[in-house]
């Protein structure tokens, strides 16, 4: 079989990302229904023998319309594609069944077997996991762990020949730890390291592909679904990483099948439009109730990258697109868990302020204290390297209701510590 790739992006580097996506206007339907059409096919047919055989010779491709099989390639999934490669900025992306598999893909897609990975040591739990116990056991593929502030200290864990994969969060799980996507993707190309970087947490807010990263992956789960119904991902990159991660021969995309499901394509693609105002509502509610609570309660430990005082303040200003805000995720440190989960029983049980839940970008605010949820995967020692105090409290801030009225919820719960 010709291993041929079709590239199916589209060019959009220099809009920003509202822009972008509205020129990237998605396919009409089938009947020029003003929605696309969903292609809740699994399987195509060809129009003759000929046209078969030419298909799987790879001569012929979704540039023409022909399509194989969905596990492959599915119109509706590559619709979406082109929008979220859009909002990235991206030559081309395809869409996967969850984050984690979008991740694990991509690793498994520029890692081989004896490979070395450099990460930032603050991460999603699962991708922590995935690098910490997965990854060396099954395929021995190592991985240094880094202080993504420290740029001196990632040079220097990158191994020219044998490193291929710089991996971070743009704004880092639950810490928001702001990376300097320019600067660390400089020091990693120098050594020939692809960068690749889970930007889940600042969608819209952040252009990792336009600051010099190579590949991006996104949690759909979270923002890009809005409404916490979903679990879905997607890699944004190169045609020629992400189309060969469908490879019939040898991508991961194709033989360890994490294949999103076209209805639901069809269901996340309806929802990017509005992402630009949702996330231009997050932010700014959030940069709202750390500026409140500042004033509330001065010695209260907010962790926000909108606060002047936080340390990657200026940096994420001088990266972010233009008209969106800090991001919608920030913490409170209650410095025990004891004193974490009160606030959280006040708030969810007393004053309905938002859900104990993990997860963001849902339209409520979800709270959770990260070092006994998402993170507890990693022992006290990694906890503490990570910045992860028990009693941090993680807040994803909602945009329902009025500022008023969630507020005086928050107050209320707050005096009744
Ligand atoms: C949730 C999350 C993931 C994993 O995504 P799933 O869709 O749950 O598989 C990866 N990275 C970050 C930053 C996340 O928040």
């Amino acid at each position: 079989m010709d291993r041929k790739t079709v590239n199916v992006g589209i060019e959009s580097k220099k809009e920003v990302p509202a822009e972008a996506l509205a020129a990237a206007r998605h396919e009409l339907g089938e009947h020029n229904g003003i929605n696309m059409s969903i292609e809740a096919s699994n399987t195509f047919t060809f129009k003759d023998s000929d046209a078969m055989n030419r298909a799987f010779l790879g001569e012929v491709g979704p540039k023409t319309g022909i399509y194989i099989y969905s596990r492959h390639l599915n119109p509706t999934i590559l619709n979406l594609g082109r929008q979220i490669a859009a909002m990235e900025g991206t030559e081309t992306a395809y869409c996967t069944a969850s984050g984690m598999s979008a991740i694990s893909s991509v690793f498994l897609q520029l890692c081989n077997t004896g490979g070395h990975v450099v990460a930032a040591k603050t991460l999603y739990g699962g991708t922590h996991a995935l690098l910490t116990h997965f990854l060396p056991q099954k395929c021995n593929i190592t991985t240094t762990f880094v202080d993504i502030v420290d740029l001196e200290e990632v040079d220097k864990a990158m191994i020219e020949g044998k490193t291929s994969v710089l991996y971070f969060e743009s704004i880092s799980n639950p810490t928001l730890i702001v990376a300097n996507i320019p600067e660390l993707s400089k020091i990693a190309h120098a050594k020939g390291v692809k960068v690749v970087v889970d930007n889940t947490f600042a969608p819209m807010i952040l252009s990792p592909a336009k600051l010099g990263a190579d590949v991006v992956v996104h949690s759909i789960s979270k923002y890009i679904s809005g409404e916490a119904d979903i679990i879905a991902g997607a890699v944004c990159g190169p045609a020629d990483i992400v189309d060969q991660m469908r490879d019939p021969h040898e991508g991961p995309l194709m033989l360890l099948g994490p294949t999103m499901n076209p209805k639901l394509a069809f269901e996340i693609s309806g929802r990017i439009p509005h992402l630009s105002m949702r996330m231009k509502k997050h932010c700014k509610r959030a940069m709202k109730y750390v500026t409140k609570m500042k004033e509330l309660d001065p010695n209260l430990d907010v962790l926000y990258p909108g606060l002047k005082e936080h340390p990657q303040h200026s940096l994420l200003k001088s990266m972010s697109n233009k008209d969106y805000g800090f991001g919608g995720v920030f913490c409170i440190d209650m410095k025990t868990e004891v004193l974490a989960y009160r606030l959280m029983d006040k708030l969810q049980n007393s004053t309905k302020f938002g859900f104990m839940g993990v997860s963001l970008g849902y339209y409520e605010t979800l709270m959770s204290c990260s070092s006994s949820s998402t993170n507890s995967m990693l022992d006290n020692k990694e906890k503490e390297s990570a910045g992860i105090s028990p009693g941090l409290v993680r807040f994803s801030v909602g945009y329902v209701g009025t500022f008023e009225q969630k507020w005086s919820q928050f107050t209320k719960a707050y005096s009744e510590m």
